[in-house]
């Protein structure tokens, strides 16, 4: 192999303008131009069109390679390199653009010797058909395609291979025996979905078994295969072999989340489990803390002693306050000499307290005795959820802030950021007190959101949203006052009055003549821990003989996982009485389909963080596309939350989402707005 090395993109372009390169790897910053206006232009030359292309960043942001990626780059590495990485790397592409080159040569030859003569036409296309089978046979790639019965039409020699079967016994009978049961099932699905929609299927990662056992990942593509006359004969599958590729990414990954010195996880990572935590916490499940922890002292053992013995000490610290943390908090590194907790499932501001003095005493009393005398204690300011914050950025700002006072106290102190526990304690109490109040007065209020099916703009269902109009304080949403509400029990009562509430205006909707759409209501973990759901469904139902197929429950993961049998003979009583589930907030939790695929449930509903930032984010793009097509096999219908673009609808529906919810269709409106949005007259709607 022969490389080449250029000192600038100038050169370089000057080079491929005559010369073929197989593998072309990139700076992003350069003195001329930078990596994408390089790579643009290299995709202009015609030996350079398609030739593999890694760009090397320093910039973690997603947005340079955003632009890498528009300008036609087909892989990152971030500086500094590392050699094993970029070594399966580049071997990954150079492998690729073999079979690549080997195709285009093949196609060639054919087309030259189709071209050649009349005479030997018939027999060219007759060799054509065997070598194309040869190459076929030779690509590692599992390629096969069945018929609308599910029998095999072909099947590669790498796939027959691989399953260890015998061609000549599969062909003409399925081959779903040979894919264990779940992949089986979930071929067999989205096969009929290309039937039937006559389309392509977006590329989708999959985990299949080989016949030694082992499991690797595949990136597997679904395309309809047409007879003469232009009707659907079969579907053709191939999946490429991409488990080295997700083995980099793996750590790539890992690598951006956690700390190289201590092996935690990083301010990045923290950011994101602080982000679900949130969302969890929404509808009145978690109450959190965050403790920052910064080290007193910490400075003077790095100066006087050197750095080396100072990350050896970080070390020691980091293994002491793994012990103290339990496996659903998350210990994370911030740098430095800055550690942070997310405490989950804290009872009250006094659990999170406690929680600190034992960090500060583990801190303190630790000594490595290889390290004589050198010894710290912690800072440690406490920010809690929701009150002292409602998104990642505030509770990390005030768990800041109280950690500067500890400091200023002098160290070896927590402060929790509302220094003043008794105003704490009192706010809670007179909270308790209003929403007492709220339930004996009526002060609640139900909003309503369309959701909207993508194909037809037609509105399906609406979910209901509870709002507190609490005097003094105007409309409140669920989120300030759900979480207080589970801790007192409350929720209860308040839960049942929104079911209720949901299905008597849903009943005056269904009497009103508008059409039958479904009303989705949230339902509270505490409830279902009562077990009671079911018998309450049912009676609300008998009494206020709204049609069971116009309502809905939303649960979110953490209900389900709780008990899942228990749970799942739960919904299915409530499937029996003819209502639909939905799993909310899909992909926060432990977003694991295998589960779903257990229970009662017909809609699964997209957490609107993914949806959010799938234009800027592959990732989250990925799974959004990786969620559809999972609901789909399961034959799930699949709804997106929070859209608030037009370009997030754009990609949904291109993704085949069934449905959308947000703020672009319509925000969360009174329910005498509804019946207008129906074009129907609104004279007459009543209001729950
Ligand atoms: P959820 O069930 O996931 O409801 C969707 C939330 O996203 C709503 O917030 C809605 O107003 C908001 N949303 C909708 N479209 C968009 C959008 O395009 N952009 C953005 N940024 N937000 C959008 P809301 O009404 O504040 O409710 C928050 C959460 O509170 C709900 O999340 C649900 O978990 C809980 N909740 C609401 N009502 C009830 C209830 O009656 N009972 C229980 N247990 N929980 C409820
Ligand atoms: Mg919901
Ligand atoms: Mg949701």
């Amino acid at each position: 192999m022969t490389v080449r090395a250029f000192g600038s993109p100038v050169e370089a372009l000057q080079w491929l303008g005559d010369n073929a390169a197989d593998l072309i790897i990139t700076d992003y910053k350069m003195p001329e131009m930078n990596g994408a206006e390089f790579i643009r232009a290299l995709r202009r030359l015609p030996h350079a069109a398609d030739a593999p292309v890694i760009a090397i960043t320093v910039h973690e942001e997603r947005s340079f390679r955003l632009k890498a990626l528009e300008a036609g780059a087909t892989d990152f590495l971030t500086s500094p390199v590392d050699h094993h990485e970029f070594v399966t790397r580049s071997r990954n592409l150079l492998t690729l653009r073999q079979h690549q080159l080997l195709l285009a040569r093949r196609a060639e030859t054919l087309a030259r010797e189709l071209a050649d003569s009349e005479r030997s036409r018939e027999r060219a296309i007759r060799d054509s058909i065997e070598r194309l089978a040869q190459v076929i046979d030779t690509l590692p790639v599992l390629i096969s395609a069945v018929d609308r019965e599910g029998r095999t039409l072909f099947v590669n020699a790498f796939q027959t291979d691989f399953f260890g079967i015998d061609p000549a016994a599969v062909i003409g009978r399925t081959m779903r025996e040979h894919m264990g049961p779940e992949n089986a099932q979930r071929d067999h699905s989205l096969d009929r979905l290309v039937f039937s929609t006559g389309k392509a299927l977006p590329a989708y990662e999959e985990e299949l078994v080989s016949k030694d056992g082992e499991r690797r990942s595949f990136l597997t593509t679904k395309t309809p295969l047409h007879s003469h006359a232009g009707a659907i004969e079969g579907v053709l599958t191939s999946s490429l072999d991409i488990t080295a590729n997700k083995r980099t990414e793996q750590h790539l990954r890992y690598l951006a989340h956690h700390d190289s010195l201590t092996g935690l996880p990083n301010r990045a990572l923290l950011f994101d489990r602080l982000r679900q935590a949130i969302t969890r916490a929404r509808r009145g499940d978690n109450l959190f803390a965050l403790h920052l922890i910064d080290l007193d002292g910490f400075k003077s053992i790095n100066d006087v002693r050197g750095h080396s013995v100072g990350d050896r000490f970080l070390k020691s610290i980091s293994a002491q306050l793994a012990e103290v943390v339990r496996e659903k908090d998350t210990l994370a590194r911030l740098g430095g000499d800055e550690f942070a907790i997310l405490q989950a499932d804290v009872g009250s501001s006094a659990d999170a307290a406690e929680f600190a003095a034992r960090i500060g005493q583990a801190i303190a009393s630790f000594q490595d005795a290889e390290l004589t005398g050198a010894r710290a204690t912690a800072s440690i300011g406490i920010a809690m959820h929701p009150s002292d914050g409602d998104d990642a950025e505030e509770i990390l700002r005030n768990a800041d802030l109280a950690m500067y006072k500890a400091k200023a106290e002098g160290g070896n102190v927590f402060c929790l950021f509302a220094s003043d526990m008794q105003t704490r304690a009192r706010a809670a109490a007179t909270l308790d007190t209003a929403l007492r109040h709220a339930i004996d007065h009526d002060e609640f209020v139900l909003h309503y959101q369309p959701q909207v099916a993508i194909g037809t703009r037609e509105i399906v269902a609406v979910e209901a949203l509870l709002r507190w109009n609490r005097p003094g304080h105007g409309l409140v949403s669920p989120g300030a006052f759900l979480p207080y509400a589970e801790e007192n029990g409350l929720i209860i009562p308040i839960n049942e009055w929104v079911i209720r509430a949901a299905a008597e205006q849903a009943k005056a909707w269904q009497m009103q003549g508008l059409p039958a759409f479904r009303v989705a209501v949230n339902v509270s973990p505490v409830q279902f821990r009562k077990r009671n759901v079911p018998l309450f469904i049912a009676r609300t139902l008998g009494e206020t003989g709204l049609e069971p197929r116009r309502l809905e429950l939303e649960l979110t993961e953490s209900i389900v996982m709780q008990d899942l049998d228990e749970v799942a003979n739960d919904l299915r009583e409530i499937n029996r009485l003819g209502v639909a589930i939905a799993i909310d907030d899909f992909g926060t939790g432990y977003s694991s389909l295998s589960y779903v695929k257990k229970l009662p449930v017909q809609r699964i509903k997209i957490d609107q963080t993914f949806v959010r930032n799938m234009a800027q984010d592959p990732n989250d793009a990925a799974i959004v596309r990786a969620i559809i097509m999972l609901g789909h096999s399961l034959s799930l219908d699949v709804v997106a939350e929070g859209v608030e673009t037009q370009r997030q609808l754009e990609r949904l529906e291109g993704d085949g989402c069934d449905v959308a919810q947000g703020f672009f269709l319509g925000h969360p409106v009174p329910a005498a707005e509804i019946p207008r949005l129906f074009a129907w007259p609104t004279s007459g709607a009543r209001t729950a």
